[in-house]
């Protein structure tokens, strides 16, 4: 089991060169710790317009020839080194953990990642079936030959047919395991049959048995169907995807493959995520100084928001706008919400009708809510550490990683127990006084407003609050537990793989 391993661990973004959600942390954490257990992991990952290549000192390392659907392109690989020495060592030797970046002008000279305000680009299957063969054909120009290929939803999810039906007599991939990890499974890439072709795949992948989905392909059952094993990213998740509405159509699939099929809860990197250290916030703090310094923060948020400097509770939200988030029991809880002394800060991007729903939010209580329509690493962090609480409402969550970041800035999270908050979220009991958080059951706005009285009670007795906030500020997610479970996973992946081939 001490064995070092070589890794290629392929995403399509990762922190902090580019990240739209919580994927971009795992792809930056997780190589991290198992970088520092010694493994030889390295990222491929595409090579964005807008990552800064020189802030990130980005290097050529090759180019060559590859070609799909008898056309050339030359693929040109880029590399940079992230440094993941632990923050307090950074004076020793530094270790490094290097990204590969698989460029091309055709794909990737975008604004977006995946889509533009039209909607997702037409050609993600084209894009990302080239980032996947380009990915795996530089192994032969870096000289590297992984004993695992650890794969990261639907934009990754061919590789394996590639290394198993493709690529099967290249011994460059002999001793190659892959796993593969379901990170959403809202999001499969599903495309018209038509992108067989962009694929460069042949017909035969068109059967339900492979690729077939309603007339369709999905390229994340390339994943399932095609890895030594597949996991995701949180027990409950695990086992609801495999029936009923979660499943999202592959539940099926999912529970014939339940036996090859794991769940590793997420971490997060203490280094990105610590409010001692944190650059973007008004006071730095840990558990035994928060009491006083916190408040900083809450003034330094109220007034970035333009709210009212009172000592009222403040609801926070750093959240995509998607149906997945609860947008619409927030929209319909907000009339009695509102009449709470409270005020409701909120930081997102996403779909349209979520947009116009806040700015009809923001006329009728611009006194007591204010929202940020970007990206933005800065206002989340003053949203992690100015909150008092923080709002996940998911009508589905894999893990998420927002609560964990709130739990270890002492803001206390507020969740609909689903998926990774259920494991990670135990609602606070008053007798006992266990627990980090807030949770209730049922989907709706009536549970979602009860919850949040029932919390603000709390918040009102300050003895339990403060038990309350140590609880969650003392909670330990770091990736070290889970990147353990990871080694053990490959190892798994490794002996199947040996017995197939
Ligand atoms: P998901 O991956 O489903 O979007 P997660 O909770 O797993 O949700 O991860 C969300 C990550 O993205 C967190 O690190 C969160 O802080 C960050 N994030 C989401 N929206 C924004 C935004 N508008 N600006 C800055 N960071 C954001």
């Amino acid at each position: 089991m001490s064995e070092n391993l070589k890794i290629l661990f392929m995403s399509s973004e990762v922190h902090p060169l580019a990240k739209t959600g919580g994927l971009a942390d795992v792809s930056m954490a997780l190589p991290k710790a198992l970088r520092r257990q010694g493994h030889d992991v390295r990222i491929a990952m595409p090579c964005y317009k807008t990552i800064d290549r020189s802030k990130f000192d980005v290097q050529y390392v090759t180019d060559f020839p590859l070609k799909t659907n008898n056309f050339t392109h030359t693929c040109v690989i880029r590399k940079t080194e992230i440094n993941c020495q632990p923050a307090k060592k950074r004076a020793k030797t530094p270790v490094k953990l290097p990204i590969y970046l698989i460029d091309s002008y055709e794909y990737f000279d975008r604004e977006g990642l995946y889509n533009d305000a039209a909607g997702d680009y037409i050609d993600n299957a084209r894009r990302f079936g080239y980032f996947c063969r380009a990915a795996l054909e530089m192994l032969h120009k870096i000289d590297f030959e992984p004993d695992v290929i650890h794969l990261n939803d639907w934009q990754t999810a061919i590789s394996s047919l590639l290394i198993k039906r493709v690529y099967n007599d290249d011994k460059i991939f002999k001793n190659a395991a892959s796993v593969f990890t379901i990170h959403n499974l809202q999001y499969q890439g599903v495309f018209d049959m038509q992108a067989l072709v962009d694929l460069d795949l042949t017909w035969q992948y068109y059967s339900p048995e492979y690729l077939e989905y309603y007339g369709k392909i999905n390229l994340m059952k390339a994943g399932i169907i095609f890895s030594d094993v597949i996991n995701t990213v949180s027990e409950t998740y695990a086992s609801e995807i495999q029936n009923g509405s979660l499943g999202m159509g592959l539940e099926g699939l999912l529970s014939t493959k339940k036996n090859d099929l794991y769940a590793i809860t997420n971490g997060i990197d203490y280094d990105e995520w610590n409010p001692e250290t944190d650059p973007n916030i008004a006071e730095n703090y840990c558990v035994k100084t928060y009491a006083q310094k916190k408040i900083a923060c809450k003034r330094d948020l109220q007034k970035a928001c333009n709210l009212p400097q009172k000592d009222v509770p403040i609801i926070g939200m750093v959240s995509r706008l998607a149906d997945q988030k609860g947008l619409d029991i927030i929209e319909r809880a907000m009339p009695e919400l509102m009449k709470l002394d409270v005020q409701f800060v909120l930081l997102g991007t996403g779909e349209q009708r979520y947009i116009e729903m806040l700015y009809h939010f923001l006329k009728l209580y611009p006194e007591k809510c204010a929202f940020f329509l970007k990206f933005d690493a800065f206002v989340a962090s003053k949203i992690y550490a100015g909150s008092d609480f923080f709002l996940m409402p998911s009508k589905f969550e894999p893990c998420g990683t927002s609560q964990l970041i709130s739990l270890k800035y002492g803001t206390i999270p507020i969740v609909r127990a689903t998926g990774g908050l259920a494991d990670t979220i135990s609602a606070f009991d008053t007798r006992t006084q266990q627990g980090n958080g807030f949770s209730f059951a049922d989907y709706n706005e009536t549970t979602l407003l009860k919850c949040i009285e029932h919390a603000l009670v709390i918040y009102q007795n300050k003895q339990m609050w403060n038990v309350l906030v140590k609880n969650a500020m003392q909670c330990d997610f770091s990736w070290e537990a889970s990147a353990d479970k990871y080694v053990a996973l490959y190892h798994k992946a490794m002996q199947k793989h040996k017995l197939k081939y």
